[in-house]
């Protein structure tokens, strides 16, 4: 820890400076104009959106198109921003938070937004001398290997790909965010190689055609995926990524791999607190963590899925705003109450759009769940639209190629609508609001609405 011994006192502090964290910072300003914010983030930035980064390592979006929030924000907010602040330690029966600066921050609330991390797989790294070490050790030190969670990742696989002229790059994991790198990489016409575990890509939402389409594709750039495996070693010579090892035996050169396999919450500075956690903070419906003024939103957190009926990390970036603005209005005196969310997912390679929704995976009808699954293909205009149906609610949806009706199926689920009456048409291209039950296009038109 540093020697530099900062003590500041807010009224409400929030770890982290993004979805959840300004979400958050937000709703308490709309119900108490006057008491002091604090908001810290181990970034040097001011805020950018993370579901951008892959625009900026395409190359479409310059850093300053990143920002989700206006420039003006924190003065129009009076927010304290406290950038390059990394906190190491809750005391939570001391209200004191401490930073790798040797800071201290009294709070009387505070809000952990601080998200995930990656997941580091257990892969061994050689080197040519021999000495070998782990994959968590090379990230830090070897040359060619990232990970792509933040903008600072984005920036440095950027400047790597330009240095060393690379035409061919490697993604380890085949889920949303290496899909998202897939994505970059491919608009910057590089050839790539997907190393993904399970059988399909995009594994918890995809199903098989969904995922033989989207391959079909990459495979077309000139690109290569490689299902049901794993990276076994990574060999390096001086200091630079050179080659790796399948699980199948083959070995690829390459001089860029991009480790994308699942981001998991991040507690581990959490661990000498009194603030639950078990693969996730845990909160009750109000976002207050086990510990009294503790409030927790976002990624860092575990929470109700309303579609599978269990606590699962749901990372996605609506549902770390809502998480947020729940948090944000109960720190500061409203009520206010979150009551689960469900999975989305939208992805783009090669011009051909992607959105999933909840269960989306499963594929198998079941009688006994009154589960039905609505599936319409046209192969030739890469067109795959699939719903799944449990007790005449829609549960889960895959658009490939058609996208626009996303709304209407997001709204459906949202509202728990029966859709017995509509039938094998809730799959049709031009499914759209003349089918919907009527009491409920009655809603659309005079009630809250939704998106479509
Ligand atoms: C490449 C990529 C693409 C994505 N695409 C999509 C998408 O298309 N759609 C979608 O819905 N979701 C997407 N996501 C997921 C989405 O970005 C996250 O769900 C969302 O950002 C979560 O917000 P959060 O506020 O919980 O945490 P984060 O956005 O992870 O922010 C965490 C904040 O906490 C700070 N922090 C962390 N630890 C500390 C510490 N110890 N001390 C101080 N500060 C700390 C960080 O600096 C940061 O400010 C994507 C994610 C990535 C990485």
């Amino acid at each position: 820890m540093g020697k530099n011994k900062n003590i500041f006192k807010t009224d409400y502090l929030i770890i982290g400076n993004s979805a959840a964290g300004l979400s958050a910072a937000e709703n308490i300003r709309k119900n108490d104009k006057n008491r002091a914010i604090s908001v810290l983030t181990r970034e040097k930035y001011s805020n950018y959106s993370k579901p951008l980064i892959p625009y900026y390592l395409a190359g479409s979006l310059d850093p300053g198109s990143l920002y989700f929030k206006k420039r003006n924000f924190y003065t129009e907010n009076s927010i304290d921003l406290k950038t390059s602040e990394n906190v190491v330690f809750v005391s939570s029966s001391d209200n004191i938070v401490l930073t790798e600066s040797g800071s201290q921050y009294l709070y009387n609330k505070l809000l952990i937004a601080s998200g995930g991390r990656p997941i580091m797989p257990q892969i061994k790294v050689i080197e040519k001398t021999g000495k070998s070490y782990s994959l968590g050790e090379a990230m830090n030190s070897v040359n060619g290997i990232f990970t792509l969670t933040t903008l600072d990742d984005a920036i440095r696989i950027r400047k790597h790909i330009n240095e060393y002229s690379v035409k061919t790059a490697s993604i380890l994991g085949g889920g949303l965010i290496g899909l998202k790198a897939a994505e970059a990489l491919l608009e910057l016409h590089l050839s790539i190689n997907v190393i993904e575990l399970s059988d399909k890509l995009l594994s918890a939402s995809f199903d098989k055609t969904a995922s033989d389409i989207f391959s079909e594709v990459i495979k077309a750039s000139g690109s290569s995926i490689y299902c049901g495996q794993t990276i076994d070693e990574i060999y390096v010579e001086n200091n630079s990524i050179t080659a790796y090892k399948l699980s199948s035996g083959k070995k690829i050169t390459s001089n860029l791999l991009i480790v994308a396999v699942g981001v998991l919450p991040d507690v581990e500075y959490l661990k000498n607190s009194e603030i639950k956690t078990d693969g996730g903070i845990i909160t009750d419906c109000s976002m207050k963590t086990s510990a009294g003024n503790i409030y927790a939103a976002g990624d860092v957190v575990k929470s109700q899925d309303v579609l599978s009926a269990s606590e699962r990390n749901m990372a996605i970036w609506p549902i770390a705003v809502k998480q947020g603005a729940v948090a944000g209005a109960n720190m500061s005196g409203a009520s206010a109450a979150y009551s689960g969310g469900f999975l989305m997912n939208s992805v783009e390679i090669l011009g051909m759009p992607v959105i999933s929704l909840g269960l989306s995976s499963i594929d198998n009808e079941d009688s006994t769940q009154d589960l039905k699954v609505y599936k319409a293909y046209d192969m030739g205009r890469k067109i795959y639209r699939k719903i799944v149906i449990r007790q005449n609610r829609i549960i889960g949806a895959i658009l490939i190629g058609a996208i626009e009706r996303a709304g209407i199926y997001c709204g459906l689920i949202n509202n728990n609508v029966d859709v017995a009456e509509i039938g094998q048409n809730i799959v049709k291209e031009d499914f759209g609001l003349i089918q919907l039950p009527a009491d409920y296009r009655k809603h659309l038109v005079v009630g809250e609405g939704i998106e479509v």
